[in-house]
């Protein structure tokens, strides 16, 4: 039974959007919060530091079959090194990737503990933890494991482990669990669903409106930057594929059209330049992953170009976004390694269909619907990543998936309402349960699919 004061939606806004480099929320961003983690348990540790001689990380499951291509092993070393998503340069993890390069030593409390390219190594594919995007930390000394611990990246940056403290979070002023409970809330306070979710911030962080408001501005900034970044560059991204980048050159095509089909080219090469941002180990913001990161900067792009969507409109939508994608954490699943591919792009499609109704002034039933709509139509999507990198079909999926947000929004609004059968709710349940069903070859492990039919590199 539903239990309020156990199981309300605690997560913060700002945990489901991290700024970060790409290409993979579960596997750099998830790795590199892990690791540095670590680093920080292990300086606590005097005992164990005085005698750590080196540093083993061993990577499992989805971590194991794709974290070449999705740069686990320079996350985990940035981590180690102290670094943290929001504050590395794209420049300092590229330098760990260099296979010439010499890797700085770790330094703890004036003690220098070197780190090799073996520091990182790549264990079982298949195995029995409960998460697939598992990591084994190791302190060693003696010839002896000092301390050790495994963690777990459950998608869209956020990690676990035992003994993992707790945030300090608040209860919500507002608590849900699910779309109805939500819509409940919404009914009954009165509030409109961004007001709804902003009062929640504050209650659970404590931070003031301003302070929120001041944030989501910074993060609006972060992805409208990734589009236009992504608009500007040319050229071939990193890793084996040799894949060109094309948001520039559909962007320029969009502009010589003057028909309908202009605003459907504009939202795909606003979701290219994102993505291909990302694929190129850039800065962008995680909504809900990074694989699927360049569709709501897409979303917010076409409603503050496109649709005349003022920008304090804009930047509240991702209040919105931000609650379609905790329902789906915290109901299912935002992991490809967990639920494939319909847990990403098919979330990221959802959240940004709901913006659109929101910020066309829809009511709560027409945004509750908008997000099943797009959710509905991703179920079954696969994760097989070309190669073991955030490209093939990544990249393109992003442009699916805000064009199919946006039919949704249409289809939620124009369409009959009240006649709507599926609710947001049961597409979840569906979703978490197709996700179960799904062969591990299908989630994140580039063992099946196109990963496998295609391309040798
Ligand atoms: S296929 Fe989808 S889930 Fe898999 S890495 Fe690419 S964007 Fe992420």
């Amino acid at each position: 039974m539903y239990n309020a004061a156990m199981d309300a939606i605690q997560t913060s806004i700002f945990d489901l959007y991290q700024i970060g480099p790409g290409p993979s929320s579960s596997h750099t961003i998830g790795p590199m919060c892990a690791s540095l983690a670590f680093r920080e348990m292990l300086a606590d540790r005097t005992e164990g530091l005085a005698r750590t001689e080196a540093i083993e990380v061993v990577l499992l499951g989805s971590l194991s079959a794709t974290g070449k291509g999705h740069g686990t092993p320079e996350a985990i070393l940035a981590g180690l090194l102290g670094y943290a998503p929001a504050e590395v340069q794209p420049e300092q993890i590229e330098q760990l990737r260099d296979p010439k390069a010499d890797l700085p030593a770790m330094n703890l409390a004036g003690r220098s503990i070197p780190l090799t390219r073996e520091t990182v190594r790549f264990g079982e594919i298949l195995h029995d933890h409960p998460y697939s995007n598992t990591m084994i930390f190791r302190a060693l000394g003696g010839g002896a494991v000092l301390w050790e611990i495994t963690m777990y990246s459950v998608g869209g940056g956020f990690i676990e482990y035992p003994g993992q403290e707790s945030p300090g979070r608040n209860a919500p002023e507002f608590d849900y669990t699910s779309m109805a409970t939500l819509e409940a809330q919404i009914e009954s306070s009165g509030l409109d669903l961004a007001e709804l979710i902003l009062r929640n911030e504050q209650a659970i962080t404590g931070a003031t409106a301003n302070e929120i408001e001041t944030h989501l501005e910074k993060i609006l900034a972060v992805m409208c930057d990734s589009v236009s970044r992504g608009l500007e560059a040319e050229g071939v991204l990193p890793g084996p594929i040799g894949l060109h980048r094309k948001a520039r050159s559909l962007y320029h095509r969009a502009m010589s059209k003057r028909n309908s089909p202009q605003r459907m080219l504009m939202l795909n090469s606003y979701a290219l330049a994102t993505a291909e941002e990302n694929a190129a180990g850039h800065i962008v913001v995680t909504a809900p992953t990074l694989g699927a990161c360049g569709v709501l900067p897409a979303a917010l792009m076409g409603m503050r170009e496109m649709m005349q969507i003022d920008p304090q409109q804009c930047r509240d939508s991702l209040l919105v976004g931000a609650a379609i994608g905790m329902l789906a954490k915290h109901n299912a699943s935002i992991a490809g390694a967990e639920v494939g591919c319909q847990g990403e792009i098919g979330v990221a499609s959802a959240m940004a269909a709901s913006m659109f109704a929101w910020a066309h002034d829809y009511s709560p039933r027409v945004v509750a619907n908008a997000a099943e709509i797009a959710l509905e139509h991703h179920l079954g999507m696969t994760c097989d990543p070309v190669a073991g990198c955030v490209q093939i079909p990544c990249i393109e999926r992003n442009a699916m998936g805000v064009v199919k947000a946006y039919n949704a929004f249409l289809l939620a609004s124009e369409g009959d309402w009240s006649s709507q059968k599926i609710t947001f709710d049961q597409v979840l349940a569906t979703m978490l349960a197709t996700g179960r069903d799904m062969s591990s070859r299908y989630k994140e492990t580039s063992a099946a699919g196109l990963a496998v039919n295609t391309i040798e590199c």
